[in-house]
């Protein structure tokens, strides 16, 4: 049997990080974890009960109230989250919750909370996470990182027709202008800001179609694999 093992997936807002994610976790029949999504729903509470990202007290007093988990849906064949029971998968990909999550990824206590249950939920390998600090921090030793990228550009039409699809009313230059201060806070905040690893493998995706980046990615995986 082969050996298993951790894809660690960062990037950029919107390259398409999960959707290359999932696609790896199918095809080797690993579990995907998106922390993405995690962050947005630790955010998407804070929200609900009027918690400002800059009262960090009372941000870090409300985490112990905090449950995320994931839940496998079989009728759509995706793992959806679940926030403290309630399934939040719609609404944690609002823009209310992306103009904001950004600014409560900085909170160290809030990463501290994602990262120990990230952590906990690949100990076993045989994952794949996409993040911003998968590669640096979450899992530093997995075998495999990618660094995927894309123009900026190509990202925001990407971004803007998947909010346009699900019926968000929203402008490109409102998609564009959202991504921008996300990578800034993302790269330029003190707790694990993004940046590539070392050791990442750089996957510019921009004249890429899915099945072209896929079959890069799982050439590295099954090097990586094969290395064990
Ligand atoms: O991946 P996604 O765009 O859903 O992530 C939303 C936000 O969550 C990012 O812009 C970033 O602020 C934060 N995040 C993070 N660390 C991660 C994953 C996401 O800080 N590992």
């Amino acid at each position: 049997m082969s050996k298993k093992i951790i894809v660690a997936i960062d990037g950029y807002s919107s390259c398409g990080k999960s959707t290359m994610a999932k696609a790896i976790a199918k095809s080797l029949g690993y579990s995907y974890i998106d922390t993405g999504a995690m962050y947005r729903a630790a955010t998407l509470h804070m929200l609900n009960n009027q918690i400002p990202a800059a009262n960090i007290e009372a941000v870090k007093s409300e985490l112990q109230h905090l449950e995320i988990r994931f839940k496998f849906n079989p009728e759509k064949q995706v793992s959806e989250t679940y926030l403290n029971g309630k399934n939040v998968e719609s609404e944690i990909r609002t823009m209310r919750v992306a103009e904001q999550v950004s600014n409560y990824a900085t909170i160290k206590e809030i990463r501290v909370a994602m990262v120990s249950q990230q952590q906990q939920m690949g100990k076993k390998k045989a994952v794949v996470l996409d993040g911003r600090d998968i590669g640096t921090v979450v899992f530093p030793e997995a075998e495999l990182k990618i660094f995927m990228t894309a123009s900026n550009a190509i990202r925001a039409q990407r971004r803007f027709a998947e909010l346009k699809a699900k019926g968000e009313e929203i402008t490109l230059q409102e998609v564009e202008n959202n991504l921008a201060e996300r990578d800034r806070i993302d790269s330029t905040r003190e707790e694990s800001p993004l940046k590539q690893a070392k050791d990442a493998k750089v996957l510019d995706n921009s004249h890429l179609n899915q099945t072209e980046q896929l079959e890069i990615a799982l050439n590295w995986a099954n090097e990586a694999i094969n290395r064990q």
